[in-house]
This record gives structure tokens, C-alpha cells and sequence, in this order.
């Protein structure tokens, strides 16, 4: 930090993006941009384009207006799925394919491969996921016989195979038992202080405040956007989540 050459590639950068299914439009002159190494929470409540964001920033959708840009190219045609591992809500882990853990992430590796056969340093990629996630002990087991937190971090070793330097979770924890959730948030931590940048899509402010060194608030447009601090003293909490309680005639 500091030296001259410190320019930043944006891992992700939106401009000016409106985006609605219909004519309404659910999101509004979005502008951001995420770098590498950040730890990213954006929080909004229910409805608040939260995912729509996240499908704009991957690709997945179109902006009606502005630009997404994916590592450097406009986000629908960017194609190397490897460098972004994504952890969908309720990861509920195909029930029709009863496969292990250790299937699982060794998935990661195909795009490295191709689906030609996996050399013993790719299996040590495998193993070394598994081990960075705590899941060593359950490599062999089915996916379907894991805990919600398990699976969640069957996914992460996952991505962690394919070498992704960008992890995308969907509000990770919903379904995950208590007890799980601070570990699972922990784990996150330890893999962006070793470089991976990561972008949280969370309902549960708690865990924002907790863990994440920046937040984008939401509610359609950006409400908020910085360092977590500003955001906790911040009136954008009461502001956005507010939004969707308050009673109408108390406008200030
Ligand atoms: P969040 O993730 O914050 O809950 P979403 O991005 O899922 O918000 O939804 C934002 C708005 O867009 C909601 O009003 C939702 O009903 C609407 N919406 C989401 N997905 C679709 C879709 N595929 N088709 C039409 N409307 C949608």
C-alpha cells in the first residue's frame, strides 16, 4: 500500500446501471466498483434487488442502462467461471445426485483439466480445499447426508479448487444451525486475509457488521456505501430497512 503502482484492476465495476424484469425497474443508478482483496456485504431487506445486483455483477443479467464490468470485460460475456466461486442461498446440493464431498470439490478442477483425469497435484488442490474448510474429516461423505453449514463449505472448497479469487455467497447461512453461522463467517475472514476477495449478499446485519470491511446498502438505489464503521454510526440502517416500516405521514 502506498507504493506508486498501487492502481487496483476492478474485480467488478457497475455504472450508472438501471435494471427492471418489467417496465418498473428494480434497481437504480447503481454505480460501484469491488477490488481486489475487499470483503464486500451488501445488505438490504427483502426486495431490495440484492440478488438482481448480484446477477447484473456476474453476468447473469443485462443492465437496461450503464455497464458491468467482470474482471476488465462487460460481465455477460465474460466466461472464465473459474476465478468466481459462487455459494448460492440454501445450497441444497442436488437431492437426484447422491455424490461425496470429495466429488464435489474436485469439480473445481475441470475447468483446469478439461474432463480429462486429475494428476495427483490437482488432488492436493482437492484436499488442500478440503482441509482449508474443515471438511477433511467428511470427504466421502455423501452431500446430502451433510449439515447446511457442511455443504456451504463443501461449495467454498469448491471454488477454493478451481483456484477462484473472487467468492460470491447469497445469503450463505440461511438454513445453518446457530452454532455454525460465527465459524462459517470466521472461515470467510480467513480466506480474504489470504487474498480472496469476497462479496456477500446478506440479509443478516449482524454478521455484516461483524465481518465485512465494507457495505453497500440497498434498496433499490445505493443507499450507503463504505467502510462498515460509517455504516453502524450511519442514519442509513434506519434509512433503508426503515424504508419498508415505516408508516406513512411521519416524512421528515
Ligand atoms: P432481494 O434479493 O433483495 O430480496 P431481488 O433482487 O430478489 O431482491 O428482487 C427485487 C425485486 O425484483 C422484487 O420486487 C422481486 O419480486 C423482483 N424480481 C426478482 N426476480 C424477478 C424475476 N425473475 N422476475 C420478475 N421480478 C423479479
Amino acid at each position: 500500500s502506498g507504493s506508486p503502482s498501487s492502481v487496483r484492476t476492478p474485480l467488478i465495476e457497475i455504472d450508472n446501471v438501471d435494471f427492471g424484469y418489467t417496465a418498473t425497474p428494480v434497481v437504480r443508478d447503481i454505480s460501484l466498483r469491488i477490488d481486489a482483496g475487499e470483503y464486500v456485504a451488501v445488505v438490504g431487506p427483502n426486495g431490495s434487488g440484492k440478488s438482481t445486483l448480484m446477477e447484473l455483477m456476474l453476468g447473469l443479467l443485462e443492465p437496461d442502462q450503464g455497464t458491468a464490468q467482470l474482471f476488465g470485460e462487460p460481465a455477460h460475456k465474460f466466461d472464465d467461471g473459474s476465478r468466481i466461486g459462487y455459494v448460492a442461498q440454501h445450497a441444497s446440493a442436488s437431492k437426484e445426485m447422491p455424490i461425496t464431498v470429495r466429488e464435489v470439490v474436485k469439480m473445481g478442477r475441470f475447468p483446469h483439466v478439461g474432463f480429462g483425469r486429475l494428476s495427483d497435484s490437482d488432488w492436493d488442490i482437492v484436499d488442500r480445499a478440503l482441509d482449508t474448510v474443515g471438511m477433511s474429516a467428511f470427504a466421502d461423505r455423501r452431500v446430502t447426508q451433510l449439515s447446511g453449514g457442511q455443504r456451504q463449505r463443501a461449495f467454498i472448497a469448491r471454488a477454493l479448487a478451481g483456484e477462484a479469487d473472487l467468492l460470491v455467497l447469497d445469503e450463505p447461512t440461511v438454513g445453518v444451525d446457530a452454532e455454525s453461522v460465527e465459524a462459517f463467517y470466521k472461515l470467510l475472514e480467513s480466506l480474504n486475509d489470504e487474498g480472496i476477495t469476497i462479496l456477500l449478499i446478506e440479509h443478516d446485519l449482524a454478521a455484516v457488521t461483524d465481518h465485512a470491511d465494507r457495505v453497500v446498502c440497498l434498496n433499490g438505489e445505493v443507499y450507503f456505501d463504505g467502510p462498515t464503521e460509517e455504516f453502524v454510526d450511519s442514519d442509513a440502517l434506519a434509512r433503508t430497512f426503515g424504508a419498508v416500516t415505516t408508516t406513512p405521514g411521519d416524512a421528515t
